[in-house]
């Protein structure tokens, strides 16, 4: 185990990638970091994380901000409800106590820190030896140690922790967390791992058995839930027309077009046939993708001509200038594309 660490340790000494949050030992940067990074990739994220800690560059800024404003300067990374959480966890930081929580065990009780977080924080902040265990690590050490049972399943997350546990390093925890980290994102790589540049290769099972492919073992994920969706698009001069989406919503609190709901694909094609049979234009059909969604949509153009006169008085009526500042989803942003795409952008 020792010169496991040691070769991971001395590898992240020489390797180790430039992050900006890594020139700080601010348990909020680290925290904001790995919130922005679960499902985000590193470059991907990065101008997120500058902008993000540039509006509020601390915790009681956060805590301190209207939902509606942290929801929006988090458009663009999708799954707003770690925005919602990190909003929600600042705001219990700042009311229950003077300083940022600074253990594993305080950490893991605020919401949308799960175990990975927790121990993400406690060991690069504050120096405290837990292991966190994300994809990276549990790709590392399943092949390293040859760990042949199904990730999620109770044996082997048993056998991961007890490992984990003996690996880590008590003199630089943090460091050792972020080496796995950096090992798994450029050199034990999913696909096509470079074992030649590896610092574990001279002890790792899978590379001598030449199974590194089919390590770690995963069970097929659920399949995600099929949605049809018709949105209203509804246009005045350059204003849209945007729904605050409520509770029970996944897009809960954000701005997007009113719709309905189809049962299948046909109903939704149907009443899209129907639109366009009385004149109505519609944009081209799409998908869009969520971790358990797979949103099914059409799109059909609405000129509406005095909202205040209409059933639409109610939604928030939105100038190309007052998009940028309002928290709308992804699929929105794909649905104003595809209209800017149709004719001369306005919007
Ligand atoms: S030797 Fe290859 S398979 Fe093993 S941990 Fe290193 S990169 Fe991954």
């Amino acid at each position: 185990m020792l010169s496991f660490q040691e070769s991971i340790l001395g590898w992240y000494d020489q390797n180790k990638r430039d992050l900006p949050w890594r020139n700080a030992t601010s348990p909020y940067f680290i925290w904001i970091s790995e919130v922005i990074l679960q499902q985000t990739r590193v470059e991907q994220g990065m101008p997120f994380y500058h902008r993000f800690v540039e509006r509020f560059p601390n915790v009681n800024a956060l805590a301190t901000a209207q939902e509606n404003e942290v929801l929006a300067v988090w458009k663009g990374l999708g799954y707003y409800s770690r925005a919602r959480k990190l909003h929600h966890a600042a705001k219990i930081i700042v009311e229950n106590s003077p300083t940022f929580p600074d253990s594993f065990n305080s950490l893991i009780k605020l919401p949308g820190i799960g175990q990975y977080t927790a121990a993400a924080i406690a060991s690069i902040a504050f120096n405290e030896p837990v292991p966190a265990l994300d994809g990276n690590a549990y790709r590392i050490m399943s092949r390293v140690f040859n760990i042949a049972d199904n990730v999620a399943s109770a044996k082997a997350q048993k056998q991961f922790i007890r490992l984990a546990n003996e690996w880590i390093s008590q003199a630089r925890p943090g460091d050792f967390n972020q080496a796995l980290m950096d090992l798994g994102s450029t050199v034990c790589t999913p696909r096509q791992p470079d074992c030649s540049k590896c610092p574990l290769n001279f002890g790792c099972e899978a590379r001598a058995l030449n199974n590194f492919h089919e390590r770690p073992v995963k069970t097929s994920k659920k399949p995600p839930q099929n949605r049809f969706l018709m949105f209203d698009f509804l246009v005045n001069n350059d204003n849209l027309g945007l729904k605050k989406m409520e509770e029970g919503n996944i897009w809960k609190n954000l701005y997007l077009f009113p719709f309905r709901e189809f049962a299948s694909e046909q109903l939704l094609s149907e009443e899209t046939a129907r639109w366009e049979r009385l004149g109505g234009e519609t944009l081209p059909a799409g998908i869009h993708a969520l971790s358990h969604q797979k949103i099914h949509y059409r799109t059909r153009i609405m000129p509406v001509e005095n909202p205040e006169k209409t059933g639409y008085s109610k939604l928030k009526w939105c100038s190309h200038e007052e998009l940028e500042g309002t928290a709308i989803p992804a699929v929105a942003t794909k649905i104003i594309n595809q209209w800017n795409n149709k004719r001369p952008a306005t919007i």
